[in-house]
């Protein structure tokens, strides 16, 4: 099984074959087919497993395909039209700024030559910085809880738009307290809580706290890798 083999949109192809990337992980041969059925996931992986590109890549994928198909639009295009908020299309929560940035600089190579634009904002750095970047167009929003929790509530981040959210490093995010922040952002934001919202976790461990939050945030018909 091999990435061409996958039913992924050419261009994210193109750029997985660019990286070097030649043969799957276990990980993203097990979560790509499950993603790309628009199941949640719950995976056990550690860092240096791919698990990165195991989400990225089917959800770049997916997001690319509806919007050649008119489904949905990438921000740029509503740029400057009277929009002051950023309507990102794909989530990612993780708990560093280290993370963040890392995460970041792999978007854009998986987005490479796409109208995917990926932002990431983290405490520790300019808010007005962060905020001028988001709303020059978001699709790819890679955010630390309490900053996102921020610009939420001053209004620069609308989470209306939303397809693909992902929770990365769950089990570091309770270690280091945000599980308030997260079950606000999860439960009670604009989140669409629909058919049409895809919720991913990914935790190196898996203690029964990371087991409630599944079932708090994930669909009743979840997969688990493990
Ligand atoms: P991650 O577990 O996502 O942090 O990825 C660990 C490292 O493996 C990163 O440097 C990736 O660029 C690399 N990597 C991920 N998937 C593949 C693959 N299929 N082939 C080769 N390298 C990969």
């Amino acid at each position: 099984q091999t990435f061409a083999d996958a039913d992924l949109h050419p261009s994210v192809l193109q750029n997985v074959l660019r990286m070097n990337y030649t043969e799957p992980t276990p990980i993203q041969k097990n979560a790509i087919p499950i993603l790309e059925k628009n199941y949640d996931l719950m995976a056990c992986a550690q860092t240096g497993s791919g698990k990165t590109a195991a989400f990225l890549v089917p959800i770049i994928s997916m997001i690319l395909k509806k919007i050649a198909s008119g489904r949905i639009r990438p921000a740029r295009s509503h740029v400057g039209q009277g929009r002051f908020k950023a309507l990102p299309l794909v989530l990612v929560i993780l708990p560093t700024r280290e993370l963040a940035i890392q995460l970041f600089e792999e978007s854009r190579r998986f987005a490479y030559k796409t109208p995917l634009r990926p932002v990431a904002v983290y405490g520790g750095a300019s808010p007005a910085v962060q905020n001028e970047q988001v709303r020059r167009g978001c699709d790819i929003l890679i955010a630390t809880p309490g900053r996102l929790q921020d610009m939420i509530e001053r209004g620069n981040i609308s989470l209306a738009f939303v397809r693909h959210v992902v929770l990365d490093e769950a089990d570091r995010m309770l270690d280091m307290g945000f599980e308030p922040q997260i079950r606000k952002i999860m439960l009670s934001s604009n989140l669409p809580r629909d058919e049409s919202l895809q919720t991913l976790m990914f935790s190196a461990t898996f203690p029964n706290q990371i087991q409630v939050l599944a079932r708090d945030f994930l669909k009743e018909d979840y997969c688990r890798l493990r």
